[in-house]
């Protein structure tokens, strides 16, 4: 991470650290998350980058550094603090509340839009604008839990995008979804970041993160074993071996 980098991010991570026990999960890791970019955090199953997530949201109090959100230092505020200030996030184990209707899940993120308490026609708008995005008003007025794995997926994205968030944390979001789906993530996200949004998403499709990322952080053994752009991250060896082998996207050459 250069300095102008953590200068201008929307959120930045600096040695930040989580141990669980002996274990450090997190070994002190430095971030940003630029506006306007879409960085990628990647590595081997255990690496320590959803322990990082927790941190940066929220969920996880780290035991050292800091985490600040728009140059504001969030270290000690609870979630659903960082979400008025502009947090949103989607986690990896899908959680919509299953008997609510998909439009009723996506209501509960426009109710929590940042700045002050929403009147009942932002949320009601913003509701809409959510479902529409991502193609979810034929099945609004359904159970979520009647919803396969990929709706879900992007139930938890409408919800998180319904609070009209400055920095969305995406917790492998194309887990479960079809071809279809995942075009339509991609055209989504792409164009979230196009109108200045900061995305930061951990996945372990190597061909979506060289298709979407800007910026790719490689993390093992808790710390960022290297960062860069995608296409130089992904052609490392070093992540190659990291990653079983299937880092390089299809067609990434050097
Ligand atoms: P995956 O890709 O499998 O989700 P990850 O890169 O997200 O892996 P973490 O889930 O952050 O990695 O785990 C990092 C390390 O911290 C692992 O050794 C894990 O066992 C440990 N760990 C994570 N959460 C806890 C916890 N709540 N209690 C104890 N150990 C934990």
């Amino acid at each position: 991470m250069n300095r102008t980098d953590a200068g201008r991010a929307r959120l930045t991570a600096r040695g930040v650290v989580r141990r669980y026990g002996g274990i450090e999960a997190v070994a002190g890791v430095d971030l940003a998350a630029p506006p306007g970019r879409i960085t990628a955090l990647i590595g081997p199953n255990g690496a320590g980058k959803s322990t990082l997530f927790d941190c940066l949201a929220g969920t996880v109090r780290p035991d050292a550094g800091r985490v600040l959100l728009g140059g504001r230092d969030v270290t000690r505020l609870p979630a659903h603090a960082r979400v008025r200030l502009g947090l949103a996030r989607t986690f990896q184990q899908i959680a919509v509340f299953p008997t609510l209707p998909v439009a009723d899940n996506v209501r509960i993120g426009a109710e929590q839009r940042r700045g002050r308490r929403p009147d009942t026609r932002a949320v009601d708008e913003a509701t809409a604008r959510a479902l529409a995005l991502f193609g979810l008003g034929r099945v609004a007025a359904r159970p979520a839990g009647d919803q396969p794995t990929g709706v879900l997926r992007l139930v938890e994205l409408a919800r998180a995008l319904a609070g009209d968030p400055r920095v969305l944390l995406l917790d492998e979001p194309s887990a479960g979804l079809d071809a279809a789906q995942t075009a339509r993530l991609v055209s989504v996200l792409r164009g979230l970041a196009g109108r200045g949004m900061a995305l930061l998403l951990v996945e372990h499709d190597p061909d979506l993160v060289g298709e979407l990322a800007d910026t790719v952080y490689a993390m093992a053994g808790g710390r960022v074993v290297t960062c860069g752009p995608a296409r130089t991250v992904l052609a490392d060896a070093r992540v190659a071996r990291l990653w079983g082998g299937a880092a390089a996207p299809t067609g990434a050459g050097p």
